[in-house]
């Protein structure tokens, strides 16, 4: 089935990009489980090495099953062209990868799912690039925050976790403007809840082992390109504009144009980096995404749920959920995000350190992991985990403070998970 946009998401997420098997019939996608595909002779071994047709050589670069969910996160996204990744880190690697360069920067969101703010703060400093973390909630920060040598702006839709949700349009108008393209994590919000490609982002990023596969099976990232940005405007990205050596002066931007982006990530991102999703997890995920509207729609009204049911609680100080009429972010979630604001929401637990330990160990139905967007709901407590090696200021700064805890709300009925913290906090709290 071709993505023809006249099709709903619910259609799109079970049928684009795949089709019944050609060799066999087969109706659900098989696990093409090969390193290697026969060339048909040595002229097409050619023309695949030329990326003069498009083909399978091998797993580390292009895969079918692989191929077949590239294609439905794409037509979920709205973009041209995606190309997974083994992690939702390798996905962000793989978006930077070839915008950057020794003395480049991404200036990135100060609320960004833990994970990103070291990989963006220390690691990629062995690459030579740097990050500026700016407040999102003010596009004229952004805008100052960029300099000659900024290749990305780098924001999350609905950042992870504290009920913060971004308005996309104000920062790619401020990335436009600029010249440099906007990336956007979706990870939290997922394609059903939003599509930061029509709201101007250029690049979507994904960690796929979250609300995509949905039940905690694997991990997987993916990358999904608009299509739309000028990579040749100027001199910024010379790895999309300029002569390609590795493959006879060949320019992805002039040859492959709205693919250029796509094309990169795999024959030099994937083919160099070999940060590759194998096919086992690709299937997983396409079977996770044939849910997925129905699980974030039970995702958001459970959350909404408890969520209402903590704030009223009197062992609660606060919660933080965009989904509620207290949140400063309510508004612009109504606005930017009808359908909900996802199943994540952290709140305090009054008591602090000692009472939160205690809650995480009391629940029965929720698992104490790190891990989120799972079928299955999950708590965690930051400060003795997640955030253990930071000080009580960092800690407070980075909304996990030592009497909040996390949780990603699953699809089980919300009368057993209120049921289920209502008993632990009475522990807790007693
Ligand atoms: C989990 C997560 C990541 C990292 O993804 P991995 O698959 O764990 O590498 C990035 N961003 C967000 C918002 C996440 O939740």
């Amino acid at each position: 089935m071709s993505e023809t946009p006249t099709f709903g998401f619910d259609t799109l997420q079970i049928h684009a990009g795949s089709k019944p098997d050609p060799a066999t019939g087969a109706r659900q996608t098989p696990i093409y489980q090969s390193t290697a595909f026969v060339f048909r002779d040595a002229d097409h071994a050619a023309a695949l090495f030329n990326l003069q047709e498009v083909g399978f050589i091998y797993s580390r670069l292009t895969n079918p099953t692989v191929a077949v969910l590239q294609e439905r996160i794409a037509t979920l996204e709205g973009g041209v062209g995606a190309v997974c990744c083994s992690s939702g880190h390798a996905a962000q690697i793989m978006a930077l990868f070839p915008l950057m360069g020794p003395g480049c920067n991404v200036v990135a969101s100060t609320r960004l799912y833990g994970g990103t703010v070291t990989q963006f703060s220390q690691t990629i400093k062995r690459f030579g690039w740097s990050a500026k973390f700016v407040d999102f909630d003010d596009p004229a920060a952004v805008a100052e925050a960029i300099d000659d040598n900024t290749r990305a702006v780098f924001g999350e839709s609905i950042a992870n976790p504290g009920g913060y949700v971004t308005d996309i349009r104000s920062i790619a108008d401020v990335a436009d403007a600029a010249g440099v393209p906007l990336i956007i994590d979706n990870t939290s919000a997922t394609p059903y809840l939003c599509n930061p490609i029509a709201h101007g982002a250029t690049l979507v990023v994904h960690s796929t082992t979250k609300y995509l596969t949905g039940n905690g099976t694997v991990t997987g990232g993916v990358v999904v390109d608009s299509g739309t940005f000028d990579w040749s405007a100027n001199d910024k990205f010379p790895s999309l504009s300029q002569p390609e050596p590795a493959y006879h002066g060949l320019k992805f931007h002039e040859t492959f144009g709205g693919l250029a982006f796509t094309f990169h990530g795999i024959a030099i991102g994937l083919r160099d980096l070999g940060m590759t999703m194998n096919p086992q997890a690709a299937h997983y995920t396409l079977m996770g995404i044939e849910t997925l509207s129905l699980r974030m729609e039970r995702h958001c009204e459970n959350a909404r749920t408890v969520a209402s049911w903590l704030e009223q609680d009197e062992r609660v100080d606060y919660v933080t959920y965009a989904g509620l009429p207290s949140s400063p972010y309510y508004e612009r979630g109504q606005q930017h995000y009808p359908k909900g604001t996802g199943g994540l929401f952290t709140f305090a637990v009054r008591g602090g350190y000692d009472a939160c330990v205690k809650l995480v160990n009391a629940l029965e139905i929720f698992s104490h992991v790190a891990n989120l967007g799972d079928t299955r709901s999950l708590i965690i407590h930051s400060a003795s985990t997640t955030h253990r090696q930071l000080t009580p200021e960092q800690q407070e700064a980075a909304g996990a403070g030592p009497n909040v805890v996390r949780i990603s709300i699953g699809i089980e009925n919300a009368d057993d998970l209120i049921a289920d913290l209502d008993q632990a906090l009475a522990k807790a709290t007693a």
